[in-house]
């Protein structure tokens, strides 16, 4: 049993739930608490040896489990506003809270969140679940959902990186500027909130790449109904990713290797221009990667072959990932 279907045979509740908007499926959920107004909540849980190696930095490690929930926040097109933290600890280390303090806050104030409530406790694991509230005009959410064949398919920033970063984690000391720039993509990502919030009434479906680019896409065409073309001649690719791995293994990190946090999303053709004036002004680089189509499932093409891609990206429980 893979996490979807756990959640789908334990947790979906074929009751419909008053004020609320979007359930358990999408990035976020979105509630109506007061009539008028809508509220998105997020939640995610970072474990040791699980989402980051033993050793990781405890400021990166604070920064980070903020900037997860940001990017879905930043998925359904939402401002963030309150944070919780529920913190296991192994034991009471003062150096370490002071750095996993700094980090948290650091993030809290580059996007105006304050911290609000939580949870501490003692365990044989250090895991940090950090729970994002934030804000939405109603109705304006961006889903899953909504994809249309013949939309553009887009992504923000370059794919790839994090995952490269990761495995350079063991070498931390000894890296090249390049090596650097990628093992940052892993430690402190960079939640898209700025763009989240300018696709809204222009996106017609978004996803965040937490589990990698093909994963997370066949998310988005599973809930729309749909499938997708996606050139690999196409994909964003940084400098230093394309300069410490041959073509192979970039793409394979490319389309699979998790923990990006950019946003993957669909667009009317006829709003394509709209998209690149209002990512421009906000000097955010999105770049079309493929285009919704009719049948289901996800073809890659390159030079105008279609290449088989057997990894669909991470799956938790079965064995096949990060
Ligand atoms: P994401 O990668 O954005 O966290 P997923 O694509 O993994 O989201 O989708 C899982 C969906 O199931 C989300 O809507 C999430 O809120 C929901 N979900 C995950 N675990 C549980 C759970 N234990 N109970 C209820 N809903 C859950
Ligand atoms: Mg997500």
């Amino acid at each position: 049993m893979d996490e979807f279907e756990l959640i789908r045979r334990f947790f979906v509740d074929a009751r419909p739930a008053e004020r609320v908007l979007l359930g358990i499926g999408d990035d976020g959920a979105v509630l109506e608490p007061a009539q008028g107004s809508s509220l998105v909540a997020v939640v995610d849980t970072l474990i040791e040896s699980v989402h980051f190696p033993k050793g990781f930095a405890a400021a990166d490690l604070g920064y980070r489990c903020v900037a997860v929930n940001l990017s879905d926040i930043a998925a359904m097109g939402a401002t963030p506003r309150w944070m919780t933290l529920a913190l296991t600890l192994t034991d009471t280390d003062t150096h370490w809270l002071t750095g996993f303090a700094s980090g948290m806050r650091a993030a809290a104030d580059a996007w105006s969140m304050s911290l609000v409530g939580g949870d501490t406790t003692r365990g044989s694991q250090l895991t940090a679940t950090v729970q994002v509230l934030g804000e939405l005009p109603i109705g304006s959410e961006l889903r899953r959902d909504g994809a249309q064949p013949g939309d553009s398919v887009f992504v923000s920033g370059s794919v790839g990186d994090a995952a490269a970063g990761l495995g350079l984690w063991a070498e931390a000391d000894k890296l090249s500027a390049e090596q650097q720039f990628l093992a940052q993509r892993f430690a402190r990502p960079t939640p898209r909130l700025a763009l989240g919030k300018a696709l809204r009434g222009l996106a017609s479906a978004a996803i965040d790449v937490s589990d990698g680019l093909l994963g997370d896409l066949s998310k988005l065409l599973r809930a729309s109904d749909c499938g997708a073309s996606v050139a690999l001649d196409s994909l964003p690719l940084s400098a230093a990713l394309k300069a410490q791995f041959d073509a192979v293994s970039a793409e394979r990190l490319a389309l699979t290797g998790g923990d990006d946090y950019e946003l993957c999303f669909c667009v009317p053709p006829d709003r394509v221009d709209e998209l690149l004036a209002r990512a421009a002004a906000l000097d955010e680089t999105v770049t079309c990667i493929g285009r919704i189509e009719r049948q289901s499932g996800l073809v890659c093409i390159r030079n105008g072959r279609v290449i088989e891609y057997d990894a669909a990206g991470y799956r938790h429980f079965t064995g096949s990932g990060s």
